[in-house]
């Protein structure tokens, strides 16, 4: 914590500020500086709050140095978390593709979807079936019923799997079936759930609630941290703003770089719900990947005009595979391995 001390006050004048920051068990560095007295707390400053300052006429300015987000936050530059999904590694090496459908609607829909996305490339299937639908009458999933399905896929495929769980009883029933637990956008501050994620051994995915700050997001991802679970990761998924008659969402690319900077927890786009609309995906996919990901997830539908749900923002294979063949020309630019470089791009 720093305190600025107004111009024209000297050093005998700060002689209660150094006895408040004693009082409160902070240790003062005073610099007595030509033009301005500038004070450093040091130790233990977490508990010492701002406000504790703000009835001393002399101070100019108190603000604080150290980040709340202790656990997230990147202590050197060369601080990467690495997180292992199965033969799957999210690291600041690897660029890795999950895709599949918003939602698992069938059996034949998903192994349809699941056997196209991992000919063109993908490394996990993603697939719904705890659904967060802004109305109570559209669909809702198909909970059990469609992890069972999921399973079937990952055996098929050998992808593992990610799902989104909207309470503890969806994460209870997902335990058995799914690698990585999706946290949708509008569950990114339920911090009682959050604590729940904290103390199981499964990887999280934490979206960005549609308004929240870069520092919203990486105290939600702390919860999980402090509660002992190191395997979180961020996922941009756009946010809401004043224009959404071309875009759903603005996907907050600039996040991604500031995220870089500040944790060393993977970052991941989600160019789908960001944008909401197929013939953006792809752009701000390789926009994203360019922005410095570790990774993106794609919706992809065979069917789209038929799909569930995000229809309209679902890639078709052909495009998805188009994609990749770019994504694959671009991890080279970026010095990014992709894991599944063996996989050829399929005829669309
Ligand atoms: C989803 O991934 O299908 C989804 C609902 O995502 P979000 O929470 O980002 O809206
Ligand atoms: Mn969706």
């Amino acid at each position: 914590m720093i305190i600025t001390v107004k111009k024209g006050y000297r050093i005998e004048h700060v002689a209660d500020i150094l006895k408040k920051i004693s009082d409160l068990g902070g240790k003062a560095e005073v610099v007595n500086g030509h033009e301005q007295i500038t004070i450093s707390i040091l130790g233990k400053t977490e508990k010492i709050q701002v406000t504790e300052f703000q009835s001393f006429a002399q101070i100019e300015y108190v603000f604080r140095v150290s980040k709340p987000f202790k656990l997230a936050e990147k202590r050197d530059q060369l601080q990467h978390s690495t997180v292992r999904v199965k033969g799957v590694e999210f690291s600041s090496e690897n660029f890795i593709i999950m895709a599949g459908p918003c939602s698992v609607e069938s059996e034949d829909q998903t192994l349809r979807i699941a056997r196209a996305v991992k000919k063109a490339g993908a490394n996990v299937l993603r697939g719904g079936v705890f659904k967060p639908r802004s109305s109570p009458y559209s669909f809702q999933g198909l909970g059990l019923e469609g992890l069972k399905i999921l399973a079937l896929a990952a055996k098929e495929t050998g992808m593992p799997i990610i799902s989104e769980a909207m309470s503890e009883r969806d994460l209870n029933m997902m335990m058995d079936y799914v690698d990585i637990i999706q946290i949708g956008a509008r569950n990114m501050q339920n911090f009682s759930f959050l604590k729940v994620l904290g103390t199981t051994n499964k990887p999280v995915l934490l979206k960005r609630g549609p308004s929240a700050t870069i520092e919203e997001w990486l105290m939600s991802a702390e919860y999980i941290l402090s509660g002992g679970n190191s395997q979180v990761m961020l996922c941009e998924r756009g946010i809401r703003s004043f224009d959404s008659q071309y875009s759903r969402n603005v996907l907050d690319l600039g996040a991604v770089p500031i995220l870089k900077s500040l944790t060393h927890l993977p970052v991941i786009v989600d160019p789908s719900h960001g944008t909401g609309y197929r013939n953006l995906v792809a752009p701000m996919a390789l926009a994203g990947m360019a922005s410095g990901a570790d990774a993106i997830i794609v919706e992809v539908h065979d069917r789209p005009h038929e799909a569930l749900s995000d229809g309209p923002q679902a890639l078709l294979p052909s495009d998805f595979s188009e994609l990749m063949v770019k994504v694959r020309k671009l991890a080279t630019v970026m010095d990014r391995k992709l894991i599944a470089e063996s996989v050829k791009p399929v005829a669309s």
